[in-house]
């Protein structure tokens, strides 16, 4: 590098927001804070990469470039299509997909395009329910999905598994233009041509979300939907450590008819984005995805992937061991349900908030059956993306998992939402998070010098 103008420009940038706006530059530097001492468990968030983050927090938001490469409504996006062009490419590589879109804001609005060009307001789609693992956005009534489409919620059997033969009942006796798979809280493998033969006797098309296990499924550690679904969606900022976005793939059907007109259902999919849903792109955005796209397709990120679920399993095992009822009895991804209630008697919101004042970032989940509110739940969802990432041993793993369950068993409940936890011991379990952190720092994430 000649002049480092780039990294400048980051530097620059910081100091001026230091200067003209000291409170907003204390409240992001808490947060950089948080986020370094504390250990984050959510299963839906990892640490973005830093080149992927200094990607999105640049001038190339500044375009203003609706359409597609090639074909744009504006001027100056010689370097943008470029872009954009580099994070197509990179997601099909990634996915080994045939068809990539890389401009929805989220995965919510990747389902959304998806659904709203398969399915009319009032026909039929099934997802999993929300209650069992399923996403607002895969027929939750308080969503779109739920409310302008008559929406099918399937649900797990009793052992925690995906029920495929209710599935299979439901799709036979509802017609669903549309089945989506994939999950936000399932820590089992899904098996998508199970539903790809459900989809083809009932005529549907299959949607597989593999969001929350992108990087698992570009790493081979979990089986890869691509050319299995008609469409496969995810976010870049769960498992493949970018920025908060979505993606709309296709693999070996991707020219499809186009159920509603000229062209390939790979068409339908791109008007679908622009302009049926959404505006101009994020340029950011897309960049920074392009980045996130190539770290994951690098051969240390299948180590990575590996020690997700090598971490999830220890910890599965090792959180069993002392007493704490693991749902589905152990895990193949990054997540691990657990039963607080029947575990310990503590409900999932006062299981998260006692952690969480522990500095162990978790958060409540229904568990399969759960006969509580959404707002309490009987259990909790525990994820290892961040953990991996950090490189934790399997002795620190064991050392998590003692720490949860003291936690846990040293509440005291006084209602469904209300406990008490002695604050001495609380700043003691503060101090040991610490020295976890601190001794499986966030890759590329500095530590204060203070
Ligand atoms: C998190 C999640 C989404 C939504 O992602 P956003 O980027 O928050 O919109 C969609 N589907 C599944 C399965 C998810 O877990």
């Amino acid at each position: 590098m000649s002049d480092p103008i780039l990294s400048r420009f980051a530097l620059n940038a910081f100091e001026m927001l230091g200067d003209e706006d000291p409170e907003l530059y204390k409240l992001v530097e808490g947060e950089y804070r948080r986020q370094i001492y504390s250990l984050a468990m959510v299963a839906s968030c990892s640490n973005a990469h830093p080149s992927a983050l200094a990607c999105e927090g640049t001038f190339t938001s500044n375009v203003t470039a609706e359409g597609y490469p090639g074909a744009r409504f504006h001027a100056g996006c010689e370097y943008v299509d470029q872009f954009e062009q580099l994070a197509i490419d990179r997601a099909k590589k990634a996915f080994k997909a045939q068809y990539a879109n890389v401009q929805p804001h989220t995965a919510s609005t990747a389902n959304q395009v998806v659904t709203s060009r398969l399915v009319n307001p009032g026909e039929t789609l099934m997802g999993l329910s929300l209650d069992a693992g399923g996403h607002l956005s895969h027929g939750a009534k308080v969503n779109i999905s739920g409310s302008f489409y008559n929406a099918i919620g399937y649900r797990l059997n009793d052992k925690g598994f995906i029920d495929y033969g209710q599935v299979e009942e439901l799709a036979m006796e509802h017609k669903p233009k549309l089945i989506i798979c994939g999950t936000t809280a399932y820590p089992r493998i899904i098996e998508w041509d199970r539903f790809r033969k459900i989809a083809d006797k009932v005529g549907a098309y299959l949607l597989a979300d593999i969001t929350h296990i992108a990087g698992l499924v570009i790493a081979g550690e979990h089986p890869n939907p691509i050319d299995i679904a008609h469409i496969t969606t995810t976010c870049t900022h769960k498992q493949l450590y970018g920025p908060r976005g979505g993606l709309i793939m296709m693999g070996r059907e991707w020219d499809l008819p186009n159920p509603r007109g000229k062209g390939t259902l790979s068409g339908l999919m791109q008007s679908g984005l622009f302009p049926f849903t959404q505006g101009a792109p994020i340029i950011n955005n897309i960049v920074a995805k392009a980045r996130a796209l190539d770290r994951a397709s690098r051969p240390e990120f299948k180590e990575l992937a590996k020690r997700i679920v090598m971490q999830s399993r220890a910890l599965a095992q090792a959180l069993a061991d002392r007493g704490m009822n693991v749902v589905s009895g152990g895990s193949d991804n990054h997540i691990i349900l657990a039963d607080t209630m029947a575990s310990f008697n503590v409900t999932g919101i006062i299981a998260e908030k006692a952690l969480e004042e522990c500095n162990i970032i978790i958060n409540k989940n229904f568990i399969p059956g759960d006969q509580l509110s959404p707002f309490i739940t009987s259990g909790i969802r525990i994820g290892t993306n961040s953990m991996a990432a950090r490189g934790l041993t399997e002795e620190a793993i064991g050392q998590c998992a003692e720490l949860i369950c003291r936690v846990l068993k040293s509440v005291e409940v006084v209602s469904e939402k209300e406990y008490r936890l002695d604050t001495e011991a609380r700043d003691k379990y503060r101090d040991e998070v610490k020295q976890i952190a601190l001794q499986f720092p966030i890759p590329g994430y500095p530590l204060p010098e203070d």
